[in-house]
C-alpha cells in the first residue's frame, strides 16, 4: 500500500513550506515567558534550515507586543489584532492560527505547554490534520530532507522517542515551561510585521464569559475556607506565620492557629481552631508545629485531608493526619512553596 501524501491528509496542499513559528501566548497584556523561551529553539532550527523565525501574535489590543517579539528574536510577526478576539476561546484562537498557517505555510510550529497551550495546540493540529508531539524536550533537524524531528521521553520508559511527522504540515510540538532557555533580549531589534485581517468568524458554542481571580485569603471566613494552614506553638514566633500566610495564599486558603499560638499573641482569637475556638471543615488542613491535643483535634474532625508538619515524629497529630512530614517547618514550608510555584508555572 502506498503511503498517503501530504495533500491527502492535510488541508495544506503540497508545496513550499518555510519558517519556524512560535505561538506567542498573551497573558495579562504580556507575552508569556514560556512562549518567549521557545524562540531560542526556533532560532536554532530556523538557522539550520536557513529560514526565518515567525511569531504568531493574536488577540485584541496586542499589536504593541510585536516589538517585544522582535527583541526576543522573531523575524516576522504574524499579527491578528481584532476586537472579536478579546475573549480567549480555544476553538476560535485555534481557527485563527490555522488560518495563518494555511495562508503563510510554516514548516514548524511550537506552542508553550501552558494550560492554554495544551488546549490550543491540539485544536490547531486537528484543523490542519497534522501531527503534534506533546512535551517535547529536544529538536533535531535533517537538513537534507528538511525534516524537523521532535524528541521526547515516552511515557514511563527510559529512552527517547524521535518523532517525525510524515504527512502533515506544520510539524507541531508543545514544550513545557523552562525546558529551553530564554533567548537574550536585544533592545531595539526590529523585524517584519505581517498583518492579517479576519473575515467572518465561525461561531462556536463555547464562550469564555468571565475570568475571576481567587478571592483574597483574608476575605474568606475560616469556617468557610476550603484550605487552612494552621500554626501552633512550634512556630516559635509571630514571624513564622508569615511563611504560613505565603503558603495559604498560594493555595487560596487562610491561616489559623492553635490556642497556644493565640495565647502567645501570634494570631487573633477569631482564627483559633478547636474546642474553644472555631470548628472547621476544609478540604485541606495543614497543621504546622501543632502537637495535636484533643481540644485542637476537636475542631478539625470534619477536615477532609489533614497534613501534619512537625519536628517530633512521635507528636500525636500524626495519629490524626492523612499525610505527615517530619521536619522543621522552616525547611519544609519553603520547599512546599517552591514546588507549588514550579508546578503552577508549568501549568500556566
Ligand atoms: C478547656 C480547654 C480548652 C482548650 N481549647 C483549645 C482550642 O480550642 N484549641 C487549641 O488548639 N487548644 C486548646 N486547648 C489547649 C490544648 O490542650 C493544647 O495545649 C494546645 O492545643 C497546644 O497547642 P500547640 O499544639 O500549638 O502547642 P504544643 O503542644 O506546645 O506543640 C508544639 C508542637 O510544635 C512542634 N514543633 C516545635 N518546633 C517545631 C519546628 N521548628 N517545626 C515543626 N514543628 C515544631 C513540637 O514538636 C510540638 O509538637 C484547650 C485546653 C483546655 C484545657
Amino acid at each position: 500500500m502506498s503511503e498517503p501524501r501530504c495533500s491527502e491528509w492535510s488541508p495544506l496542499k503540497e508545496g513550499v513550506f518555510r519558517g519556524v513559528w512560535v505561538y506567542l501566548e498573551v497573558v495579562d497584556g504580556e507575552i508569556h515567558e514560556a512562549s518567549l523561551q521557545l524562540l531560542s529553539k526556533a532560532r536554532e532550527v530556523a538557522d539550520i534550515l536557513e529560514t526565518y523565525v515567525g511569531g504568531v501574535l493574536i488577540g485584541s489590543g496586542v499589536s504593541h507586543l510585536a516589538e517585544t517579539a522582535w527583541e526576543y528574536g522573531v523575524d516576522k510577526v504574524f499579527l491578528v489584532d481584532d476586537e472579536r478576539l478579546e475573549k480567549y476561546s480555544p476553538p476560535l484562537y485555534g481557527y485563527v492560527v490555522s488560518e495563518l498557517c494555511r495562508e503563510y505555510r510554516p514548516e514548524g510550529l511550537l506552542v508553550a505547554g501552558t494550560l492554554r497551550g495544551r488546549e490550543l495546540a491540539p485544536n490547531i493540529a486537528n484543523n490542519l490534520k497534522t501531527g503534534i508531539t506533546a512535551d517535547l524536550t529536544m529538536v533535531s533537524v535533517d537538513k537534507e530532507t528538511r525534516d524537523i524531528i521532535l524528541i521526547r521521553p515516552p511515557f514511563g520508559a527510559y529512552m527517547l522517542a524521535h518523532i517525525k511527522t510524515r504527512w502533515g504540515k506544520p510539524v507541531m510540538g508543545s514544550v513545557r515551561p523552562n525546558v529551553f532557555p530564554m533567548p537574550e533580549r536585544e533592545p531595539g531589534r526590529k523585524g517584519e510585521l505581517v498583518e492579517y485581517s479576519l473575515g467572518e468568524l465561525p461561531s462556536y458554542g463555547v464562550e469564555l464569559l468571565e475570568t475571576r481571580r481567587i478571592e483574597k485569603a483574608e476575605e474568606i471566613p475560616i469556617e468557610k475556607a476550603r484550605v487552612i494552614v494552621a500554626g501552633g506553638k512550634g512556630l516559635g514566633s509571630k514571624e513564622g506565620f508569615k511563611l504560613l500566610e505565603e503558603l495559604a495564599n498560594l493555595l487560596g486558603g487562610v491561616v489559623g492557629g492553635s490556642r497556644k499560638a493565640v495565647d502567645a499573641g501570634w494570631i487573633s482569637h477569631d482564627r483559633q481552631i478547636g474546642q474553644t475556638g472555631k470548628t472547621v471543615k476544609p478540604d485541606l488542613y495543614i497543621a504546622v508545629g501543632i502537637s495535636g491535643a484533643a481540644q485542637h483535634i476537636f475542631g478539625i474532625r470534619e477536615a477532609k485531608i489533614i497534613v501534619a508538619i512537625n519536628i517530633d515524629r512521635y507528636a500525636p497529630i500524626f495519629e490524626n493526619a492523612d499525610y505527615g512530614i517530619v521536619g522543621d517547618y522552616r525547611e519544609v514550608i519553603p520547599l512546599l512553596i517552591e514546588e507549588i510555584k514550579r508546578v503552577r508555572m508549568e501549568l500556566r
